[in-house]
């Protein structure tokens, strides 16, 4: 029997096979949930998505959807309410700044679309998708939303710059999230993932000896895998997480710890 028997949920941040969302995806499904998935609108996006989960779920359903557009988010929480009677968990795992300022000293010179851009998808789209959960997941008894975080939201890490200030809103907006959802048995958390490489961390400038130091000088002396964040996903949509909200989980082999 998987602890997530019966549990059925939406997964948003699906790029490909290298994604945080996908790893989820994979270990939710094989402790028996139910996954449908959101992906950039555009055939290109909805095939190469549709090609990572088909190994995960056979005839996934997909949905497009850009989060910076409330009709797509209308249209995608719509359509998903119409094909599934429950809503158990949702997965955030997107991310987006214009990679022109993800470089070590460009913070200061960063335009203020870019930074508001940054914090309108990377942040704000959480509460978002939350407001527009919560009437199905209440409907059932409550649900868990998870979003996935990193520590340059805390401390400094060079060329993280405007997606450090994202991930600082993200992890607060999560807080409140938590303690107004609370109320209808909806846990909020976010799961701050070490570094791995995929096509977002890719656009991050300066991050090419994390790996490295993970591997030399991190606790775990290894970089996280993405199953790591995975299991902690079933953790947090399951029973055994039935008492964490509003907390930030960091899935990096300890590398927070390191004062060095
Ligand atoms: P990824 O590129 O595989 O995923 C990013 C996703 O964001 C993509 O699916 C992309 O389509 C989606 N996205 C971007 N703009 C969007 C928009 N406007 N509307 C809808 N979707 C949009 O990279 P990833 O590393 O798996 O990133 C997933 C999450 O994990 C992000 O929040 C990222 O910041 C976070 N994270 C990544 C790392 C890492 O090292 N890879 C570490 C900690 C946290």
């Amino acid at each position: 029997m998987g602890l997530l028997d019966g549990k059925q949920g939406l997964i948003v941040g699906v790029a490909n096979e290298r994604s945080y969302a996908f790893h989820i995806a994979e270990a939710l499904t094989q402790h028996g949930a139910t996954c449908a998935y959101a992906h950039l609108p555009g055939e290109k996006n909805e095939r190469r998505t549709g090609r990572a989960v088909e190994k995960i779920t056979p005839n996934p359903w997909l949905c497009p959807c850009d989060a910076s557009s409330d009709d797509d988010l209308d249209a995608l929480f719509e359509r998903y309410k119409k094909d599934f009677p429950r809503l158990d968990f949702l997965v955030h795992s997107i991310a987006f700044a214009d990679r022109d300022w993800l470089q070590p000293g460009k913070f200061c010179v960063t335009p203020r679309k870019a930074y508001l851009d940054a914090i309108d998808i990377s942040a704000y789209t959480l509460s978002a998708m939350a407001g527009r959960a919560k009437d199905q997941m209440a409907a059932n008894g409550g649900g868990s939303i998870m979003a996935m975080s990193y520590y340059g939201s805390e401390k400094v890490v060079p060329g993280y710059n405007v997606m450090g200030v994202a991930k600082a809103a993200l992890e607060a907006t999560s807080r409140y999230l938590a303690w107004e959802l609370g109320a209808f048995n909806i846990r909020v958390n976010t799961i701050s993932g070490g570094y791995l490489r995929t096509l977002a961390s890719s656009a991050v400038g300066g991050v090419d000896t994390m790996e490295e130091m993970a591997r030399t000088k991190g606790p775990l002396r290894r970089g996280v895998e993405g199953s790591d964040v995975g299991k902690t996903a079933v953790y947090l949509a399951s029973e055994l997480g039935s008492g964490v909200t509003g907390e930030n989980i960091y899935v990096d082999c300890g590398m927070n710890i390191l004062g060095i």
